[in-house]
């Protein structure tokens, strides 16, 4: 994989340019894409920006979002795009399966294929161009560096802005998470001298709970959620029945997995959902606490030191002696880390 700034010479003419992010996504994914093809489209290219299953509903605010395509129901569209595009962009996720249906038609496409993102392990082999840094706060922020290696800081406007600051705002969850640099303020501050309404962005982006996510709050947090405070670690889970039950729209658990570790000593968090065909697992840690390894040696996961997530194809009940199992296994781990924490001020 060649230094992304290489590129710079194949963007000089116009260009068809396919721009796609993980299954299931996020702040970060629709916010680093939509303001890269924001970017692109005014230096003359041509772009589309691909998700690989349907968008929340409450992310309908984005500027640009009406034009991406969701290729769970578009197949045949995202088809035409892949095979007309010249160059294939990856951001915020580094493997191909990553965008699960999808991955299929990314493999086989067989021109330029560039890589943005900060997630561990990526597979390098894939991409021709691209620059992998799990230590940034997010993609979004990858894309400003990009854009600013492109000697285009002029380019800058509302539109871009209010992209790639509410998926640096997500992913440093209000830039409070340790991958926030001074680079990161310096960056929100650029942006907002673009004229955006931060506060008005994080309304829109952060207020949207309904009143049965509310209520689906209230009940998990009283019956499904377990704390371990010998281990500093917590647990919630949600069975397909409640998931039925409480009519849960996709985004609609988001946010869920954080909870807990407003509890002072607790520093592990593990949240499940119970599909029909697989256990869903997000892990989140503070410190030294590394989930991402946590999830790749338990859950066929992966992700970043504190923020990962994975899955199982056994049953709820037998994910849940998993957990039980990593309390125990990784008890020192958690213990060492704790400490650390306590003294760390
Ligand atoms: P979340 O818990 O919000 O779904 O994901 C947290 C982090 O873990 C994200 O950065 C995401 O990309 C990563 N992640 C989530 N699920 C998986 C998975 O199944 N495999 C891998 N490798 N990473 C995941
Ligand atoms: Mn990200």
């Amino acid at each position: 994989m060649q230094e992304l700034i290489k590129l710079k010479p194949l963007l000089s003419e116009a260009k068809k340019i396919a721009i796609t992010h993980h299954y299931n996504s996020d702040y970060d994914a629709l916010g680093s894409t939509l303001g890269l093809k924001h970017y692109l489209e005014k230096l003359g290219h041509t772009c589309t920006v691909i998700s690989p299953n349907s968008n929340a509903a409450y992310m309908n605010w984005m500027p640009g979002i009406e034009s991406v395509l969701e290729y769970e129901q578009q197949k045949e569209e995202t088809q035409k795009v892949l095979d007309e595009a010249d160059i294939l962009f990856c951001l915020d996720y580094n493997i191909f399966h990553r965008t699960k249906h999808l991955a299929p038609l990314l493999e086989a496409f067989a021109k330029t294929k560039v890589l943005i993102d900060h997630h561990l392990e990526p597979d390098l082999a894939s991409f021709d161009f691209g620059t992998s840094t799990p230590s940034k706060s997010s993609t979004a922020e990858m894309v400003f560096d990009f854009i600013q290696d492109m000697e285009h800081d002029a380019h800058l406007d509302k539109h871009i802005a209010s992209c790639l600051y509410i998926g640096t705002v997500a992913d440093t969850g209000g830039f409070r998470y340790p991958s926030t640099t001074a680079d990161t303020m310096r960056m929100a501050a650029r942006l907002m001298e673009t004229g955006i309404n931060t506060s008005h962005i994080q309304e829109r982006a952060f207020d949207t709970k309904t009143e049965a996510n509310l209520r689906l709050l209230g009940y998990v947090l009283n019956e499904n959620m377990q704390i371990f405070h010998n281990e500093h670690s917590a647990l919630i889970y949600i069975s397909k029945e409640v998931y039925k039950k409480y009519n849960i729209k996709p985004g609609g658990t988001e946010g869920l997995v954080n909870v807990p570790l407003g509890i002072g000593n607790i520093i592990f968090s593990t949240f499940m959902v119970e599909y029909e065909n697989e256990v869903k697992i997000s892990l989140r840690s503070q410190g030294s606490l590394d989930v991402s390894k946590i999830s790749k040696e338990n859950f066929n996961g992966g992700g970043h030191k504190n923020a990962a997530g994975g899955r199982t194809e056994v049953s709820l009940q037998e994910t849940l002696d998993i957990h039980k199992s990593i309390l125990i296994n990784y008890k020192k781990q958690i213990e060492t880390c704790y400490n650390e924490l306590q003294s760390a001020l």
